[in-house]
This record gives structure tokens, sequence and C-alpha cells, in this order.
């Protein structure tokens, strides 16, 4: 006991030492009492942890990177002093959203820079320019953009923020489940397609032929806003995302337990509302912090690696283990072959000026696009199939640039040869299932997790892929999450 006592834990500990052998206080170099711990510092993950604090509730925040942001992260060019946003690009408006930057005295004055380089459209496997391949006319892209926004607000309800008001299965709309490529002819939107592939959607990995639904997830109405003009694509003055979490990181103070991961977790079950969770969590020197918390909130992805610690019974692992993803992998690389001035985009054989509906599927390496304003360097996303790695596709990313040098895309260069100044694994996102998998109410079944064992999700795989939806989803999820507290 005499642990126990010194570190005044609650008796959720001890019950928590007899009921699972593998949290035991007397590991714990300390113990913190919270009303939520959230695991998961990133965009959504760091939203709630402010909300939870201004609402007058306490929180510890366990990331495992050594800063907050998740995807948003940044590389400064040494030759120019230049800071670069690798990953997140924009905050694209949605609804009241910008009131979360302004809260942490970020300004949303700025505004993306879309790239004005030359594209060229390449089938990345031969290394040849794809013939007959033009990128669609402006005249016919905007007009289909704005068809496609014009279906997306009809379902805007049902999937944004989250899918809070999904239909029941015999209601959902055949639209949200057909296969994109069948959405994009009965509402004859090609001409958005290469737009929306190359901004986001492209890291779903087999973009067309994915339900409908989650081709909106990953480019839907605040993504199209933005590239019609009718919403901000926002950043603050100085250009970098990253300002926000430095704020963020100011505010939470030692409330965030940095190159950390939880090790083991017990939940208590929901019907005993004095207990809730207690969490072993590990830092990067390898000492034990235990949390004894009302509330989970988990803002990780919910793949069953990130998982695995926390005890989940039969029912969360068969819907979490329900998600598919893909991998995705961005950063900025230098290579003498590749022209300044240029971009390249991977299309698959049989792409044409009249055929935007055929693209490459996963691994595949999408747009490596130079960097305006420094001397070399080039921005890219790859995205991988659930199992790759780094090192996969850092080996299709030469293998590309290799052979379009072999085919005369590009020229050979004397000396140097590709190298990575920075490459940021994003690991598994686009969480999706299958048009079956909803139509068996996968999504009744996901939402009925929310709560259960005083645990609570937030994060892309139940919202969208979008930093801004996010925020706004957690101003929905919250105030379920600490009712009673
Ligand atoms: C290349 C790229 C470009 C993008 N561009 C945009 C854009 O322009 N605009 C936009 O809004 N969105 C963009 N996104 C989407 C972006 O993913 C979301 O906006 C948002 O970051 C998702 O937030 P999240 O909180 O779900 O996850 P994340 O931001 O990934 O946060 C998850 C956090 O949890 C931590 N973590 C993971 N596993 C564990 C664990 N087991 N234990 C503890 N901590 C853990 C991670 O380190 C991370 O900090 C882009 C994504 C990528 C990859």
């Amino acid at each position: 006991m005499h642990h126990i006592m010194r570190a005044g834990v609650s008796l959720g500990c001890l019950a928590a030492t007899v009921a699972a052998a593998t949290i035991k206080c007397r590991d714990c170099t300390q113990t913190l009492s919270r009303d939520v711990v959230v695991v998961g510092g990133g965009a959504s993950g760091a939203h709630a942890a402010v909300w939870l604090r201004d609402n007058g509730h306490s929180v510890v925040v366990v990331e495992k990177a050594d800063q907050l942001g998740g995807h948003t992260d940044f590389y400064t060019d040494p030759a120019t002093g230049k800071s670069i946003n690798v990953g997140v690009q924009a905050w694209m408006e949605y609804k009241d959203a910008f009131d979360f930057p302004k809260r942490m005295n970020v300004s949303t004055g700025g505004s993306m820079e879309f790239t004005a380089n030359e594209a060229k459209f390449i089938d990345y496997k031969t290394g040849q320019p794809v013939p007959d391949y033009a990128a669609p006319a402006a005249a016919d892209m905007y007009p289909a953009l704005q068809r496609y926004l014009d279906v997306l607000e009809k379902y805007e309800d049902m999937v944004l923020p989250g899918f809070f008001n999904f239909p029941d299965p015999a209601n959902i709309p055949e639209d949200l489940l057909m296969p994109f490529v069948q959405f994009v002819e009965k509402y004859d939107l090609a001409a958005a397609v290469p737009q929306i592939w190359d901004s986001t959607a492209q890291g779903l990995g087999d973009t067309m032929n994915m339900p409908a639904l989650w081709v909106i997830q990953a480019s839907g109405i605040p993504m199209v806003r933005a590239l019609l003009g009718l919403g901000a694509a926002a950043v603050p003055p100085s250009g970098r995302l990253y300002d926000l979490f430095e704020s963020v990181a100011n505010f939470l103070g030692d409330d965030v337990l940095y190159s950390s991961t939880v090790v083991s977790a017990k939940r208590f079950n929901s019907n005993n509302p004095q207990k809730g969770v207690s969490l072993k969590v590990q830092g990067a020197d390898g000492k034990m912090t235990c949390i004894e918390a009302k509330r989970l909130l988990l803002a990780i992805e919910p793949t069953p690696e990130n998982m695995a610690p926390f005890d989940l019974d039969k029912t969360e692992q068969g819907v979490l283990g329900t998600f598919k993803y893909p991998t995705v992998y961005a950063g900025i690389l230098r290579h003498p072959s590749l022209q300044t001035l240029n971009a390249y985009t991977d299309r698959a054989p049989g792409s044409a000026h009249n055929n935007y509906t055929v693209f490459p599927v996963a691994p595949q390496v999408g747009r490596i696009d130079y960097l305006g304003g420094t001397e070399d360097l080039f921005q890219f996303t790859a995205v991988g199939s659930s199992s790759d790695t780094p090192e996969s596709m850092q080996a299709l990313i030469a293998q590309s640039i290799d052979t379009m040098i072999e085919a005369g895309t590009l020229p050979a260069s004397e000396g140097g040869s590709l190298s990575f100044n920075i490459f940021a694994n994003h690991g598994h996102m686009h969480a999706h299932v299958t048009a079956d998998d909803l139509r068996a109410g996968f999504m009744q079944k996901l939402n009925a997790l929310q709560g259960r064992s005083h645990t609570w999700y937030t994060g892309a795989a139940f919202s969208a892929g979008f930093a801004t939806v996010l925020w706004e989803y957690n101003k929905v999820l919250l105030p379920r999450v600490v009712e009673g507290l």
C-alpha cells in the first residue's frame, strides 16, 4: 500500500493492480489524476485538450512524438531560412473552426499559395510522359468542381463534421456507396477529378474504386470551396501552420507528456461512474507515469497497433478492426536531374484529355513539385499500401526518378543523387470500410463505441481529414465526453 499512499493515488490504481496484472503503481515514478487523459496531440487531440481546459476540466496529453501537431510539421530551409509546411498545408475554412487559431492568438490572415509550376504528366512506371494528356481547361474544371460541391452539400449533414447523423443502413444514399468512378460519371465530374486527386484524394490509394463516401471525406466541402474561391485556405501570416501548435504547447505546459506511449491500460465499465481509466505511460527515458482519469479520449488512428495497449473487448476489436488504411508519406527531396519550376505528376496509362478517371493505385508516388523560392527543393507526397514502410517508399521514389532518367524524360546528371531533406512518415491514414460494411451498419456500430468503458474517440477516422472539420467535430463530441464530470 505504501506506494499508493505516497503517490496520493485514487483507489482506481489499487483496483487496477488487482484486476490487470500489467498495471502496478509501484512501477511509476509519478501518478497524475485528471478528468480526461487525451492520447495523441495532433490536430484533434491538441484542440480537445485546450477545449477541456477552457471548460474547466483537468487534462493530460500523451504524445508519442517530441512535439504536438501530428501531420502538421515544418522544415526550415538552411539556404534561404524559409519555413516550409510539410504535411498539412492550410486550414480550409469550415463553419467557425477559425475560432481555435484565434483562441491561441494565431492569425488566419495568410493564404496558401497554390503552385504555379508547369505540370508534366508522367507514367512513373515507364518514365514516359502520358501521350495525349493535358490538364482539363479551367473552363471545364471549375463548373465540374461546382457540380461536385452541389452534390456534396446534399449530404453534408450526414458526414460533416462527423458521422453523428449518418443514416441507417436502409437509408444510406446509393451516391455514397457507389465506387467513386461511377459517382463521377453520374454527375459528369471528370474535369474536376485530376484536381481532386492531386490535392488530397490520391491518399486513399485506390481512389476511383473507393465508395464515394471516402473520397468525399478526403476531399470534400472545405477543400472544394477553397478551390472554387468560396472559402479560405488559411495560414498564419508567417505561413507556418506549426505556430498554432507552439502556442498550444505553451498553453498546456507540463500537461503534455512528450515522447511517451501508453504501455497498458485498465478501463472500467461505464456503469461504474466512480472509476474511469488507469493508464501506464512510458517516456523516452524509460520512466513510467501512472495516469488516473475519469475519461479516456483517443485522438490517434484506431489501428490494431495503436489500440493494442488499451485492452479492447471483442466488440471494440471487431468494429475498429474493420477499418482498412493506406499509408501516406510526405517530405522534401532534391535530385540533380529534377528541373526547377516544374511539377512531375504520376498518371496511369490510359489516362488522357478525354479520360480523367484512370489513376495510379498505391504504392505510388504522386506529385514531385518544385518549391518556389528555394534553390533546388522539391516537395512530394507518396501513398503506400497498408504494409509499405518508409524504406520501401523511399526506394519507390528513387526508382521513379531513375526510370524518368532512363526514359530520357529527365536529363542524366553527373554527381549527386537523391536525398531527402525531410521524410515524414504519416503512417496509416484515410481509414475506410467497404460499401458492404456500411450496408451492414458499420457506422452505427462505430458511433456506439463512444463512451464505452469511459473511452471516447476523435480524429480523422471518426470525422474527416481536415484540421478545421476536426475542431468542429470536437465541439459536438466533447460536451458529451464531459457529461457528468
Ligand atoms: C501530406 C498531408 C497533407 C495534408 N494536408 C492537409 C491540409 O492542407 N489541410 C488539412 O486540414 N489537413 C491536411 N491533412 C490531413 C491531416 O491529416 C488532418 O488535418 C489532421 O492532421 C488529422 O488530425 P488527427 O488529430 O486525426 O491526427 P494527427 O494530426 O496525425 O495526430 C495524431 C497524433 O497522435 C500521435 N500518436 C500517434 N499514435 C500514437 C500513440 N500510439 N500514442 C501516442 N500518440 C500517438 C501522433 O504523433 C500525432 O501527434 C494532410 C495530411 C497529410 C499526410
